[in-house]
């Protein structure tokens, strides 16, 4: 390919809501423009990548024996109606109307047309296991489409389906899908990690997310620092719900001490607490994840903790206005929320309160030591109230696998993979016939794969401050040759010649033949662009002498002409 042939419009400009490297970059080098509110198109450079990404994804695919199919993008709403998911997804799922007022949805992932696919069509164990794939568009109207690909509202999506007999069967399948993602994630050149998810909306147990390493990432992780342990933030929470004190609130008579405790005597001392900055960005995170679906009431206690730091605090504190707590609110809550402790808990209980209790009433507590529990709470005196004991691993907490020190870090869902068991089968009466002769909802697995979330994400991990900095994999292409002035028929020729050999050697190259471009303009393309090596032909031709670039670490070495295609191999 050649640069006077292609349409890659880089720019200086950076938009506005570009906050993240991936965003900027992907944008001024040419890869994709926005068209709307998390919608993007993939310009002739975006694209190469983004079919590179998913060829890999494709190949190891393809090696594990599953088969790739194409569903339809437009399903129709009753087989969401039939799994019940057309009210449960909300408003992230896009409905809409034909012509005859029948109900449509955008598919934001496929369990429903699989299933409807394999129904009646795999009637005996038989014909078990098979894993069925596609890698197509999703929807979701995400509440705050951000970050360019990161997080859009069409995105494109490897999204696998497994029918199994047995549950054993399912868990060896999770583990071949497991290895095959390691591959992946391995082969595009990534640092990732493993970790322990919650199933999230999806359900069903036994749920793993990979997790690509990178300080924007909007996951908060728990890894170990000597083993292989990882957990998502969110299943931390819950993993240790169950191993810690859990007070059953209802049969005990308990009074409103400890809560109170630690400088926080009376229901003042709370609402003074409540209008620190800390407890005020607390608050608006929490408020916000209530109130979302729910008139309720809802009260909180923060406990204070010198550690805090205020300015982390401070992002969120305008957010939303902020909540009075008094004694008569907490009598008549019908959600009382309690948390101590430091930072990562808000999101974490905004998760749980987001994705578990939002349909529940009661009290939800969230402490990291035994003693600051909400123990100290007559809970005769508050309305039906139930109890929720959330325990957050912190920094510094002992691995329970190796012994090792607990460390938080940040990720970039890249991929989810769950075992679903028969959620959907059942609800859609979706049967097999299994060795007795008796009918048997299907044993399902689900695996999903961001693929254009990926392009972002190579780019958070790989980039410097004058551009993306592609793997091997991933590079659109490997080498570009720049002709430092293409107006020189000598420059032109020898340019047009080291790429001719490298395409002959199997190596894929792009010319820099641009007549009206100057040398400097074509040297920051590359550092934008970011192809893993240049081949400068310059003013030393005339001694047989060209220059390689490495993008990575911007060195130059000085090649005679007979040795670029064996230096790049
Ligand atoms: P997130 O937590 O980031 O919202 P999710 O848990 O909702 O993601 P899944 O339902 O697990 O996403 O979908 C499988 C994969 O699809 C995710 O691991 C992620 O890589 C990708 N993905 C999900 N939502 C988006 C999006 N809005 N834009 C791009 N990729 C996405
Ligand atoms: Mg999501
Ligand atoms: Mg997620
Ligand atoms: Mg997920």
């Amino acid at each position: 390919m050649k640069f006077s042939q292609m349409f890659m419009p880089t720019t200086k400009e950076t938009p506005n809501d570009a906050t993240l490297a991936s965003h900027q970059y992907l944008i001024r080098g040419g890869f994709i423009t926005q068209t709307g509110s998390g919608l993007y198109n993939f310009l002739p450079l975006g694209k190469i990548v983004l079919d590179k990404i998913r060829a890999v994804v494709k190949e190891e695919m393809d090696n594990t024996g599953a088969n790739e199919l194409l569903m339809s993008f437009v399903t129709p709403l009753e087989l969401w109606e039939q799994s019940g998911r057309a009210s449960v997804m909300g408003p992230e799922l896009l409905k809409f109307k034909d012509r005859k007022g029948a109900g449509f949805v955008l598919s934001p992932t496929n369990e429903e047309t699989v299933v409807d696919i394999v129904k009646n069509r795999i009637t005996s164990y038989k014909d078990l296991p098979i894993n069925l794939y596609h890698i197509n568009t999703k929807f979701r109207d995400e509440a705050r489409p951000r970050f360019g690909l990161m997080r859009g509202r069409e995105f494109l999506m490897k999204d696998a389906y497994s029918f199994h007999a047995t549950h054993e069967d399912l868990v060896r399948e999770f583990h071949v899908m497991e290895d095959a993602y390691k591959k992946i994630y391995e082969r595009l050149g990534l640092e990732y990690r493993v970790v322990a998810a919650d199933s999230g909306a999806i359900g069903g147990s036994g749920s793993k997310e990979f997790m690509v390493l990178a300080n924007s990432g909007e996951d908060t992780i728990v890894v170990c620092e000597d083993c292989e342990y990882g957990a998502n933030i969110e299943a931390a929470v819950r993993a240790k719900k169950e191993t810690k004190n859990w007070y059953d609130l209802t049969s005990e008579n308990v009074k409103m001490e400890k809560v109170l405790t630690e400088g926080m005597k009376t229901i003042e001392d709370v609402s003074n607490f409540l209008s620190t900055p800390t407890a005020q960005s607390i608050k608006a995170v929490i408020k916000k994840a209530i109130y979302k679906d729910t008139e309720e009431v809802v009260v909180f206690f923060v406990r204070g903790n010198d550690e805090l730091e205020e300015t982390k605090a401070a992002n969120a504190v305008d957010a939303l206005e902020l909540i009075d707590a008094n004694e008569e609110d907490i009598l008549n809550a019908s959600l009382v929320a309690g948390f101590c402790g430091p930072f990562n808990l808000p999101k974490n209980l905004t998760y749980v309160i987001d994705n578990e209790l939002k349909d529940e009433v009661g009290l939800v507590c969230g402490a990291n030591e035994v003693d600051y529990h909400f123990t100290g709470t007559d809970l005769t005196t508050l309305k039906d109230a139930k109890y929720f004991d959330l325990i957050v691993v912190q920094e510094g907490d002992t691995c329970s696998c190796c012994g090792g020190k607990l460390i938080h870090t940040k990720g970039i869902e890249a991929g989810h993979i769950f075992q679903l068991g028969t959620k959907y089968s059942s609800a859609m009466d979706a049967t097999f016939l299994d060795n007795n002769g008796k009918a048997q909802p299907f044993i399902m697995g689900c695996y999903g794969i961001g693929v254009s979330r990926l392009v972002a994400a190579v780019i958070e991990q790989n980039h410097d401050d004058k551009g993306c900095i592609w793997t091997k994999e991933t590079a659109p292409f490997m080498v570009d040759v720049i002709v430092s002035n293409a107006k020189k028929e000598e420059e032109l020729n020898a340019g047009k010649k080291i790429y001719n050999d490298l395409k002959i050697a199997g190596i894929s190259t792009i010319l820099d033949d641009r007549v009206n471009a100057r040398f400097g303009f074509k040297m920051s393309d590359f550092e934008l662009i970011g192809f893993p090596y240049a081949v400068v032909v310059g003013k030393k031709l005339p001694e047989g002498i060209v220059e390689i670039v490495n993008r990575k670490t911007l060195e130059k070495e000085e090649v005679s002409l007979d040795e670029v295609v064996n230096k790049l191999k």
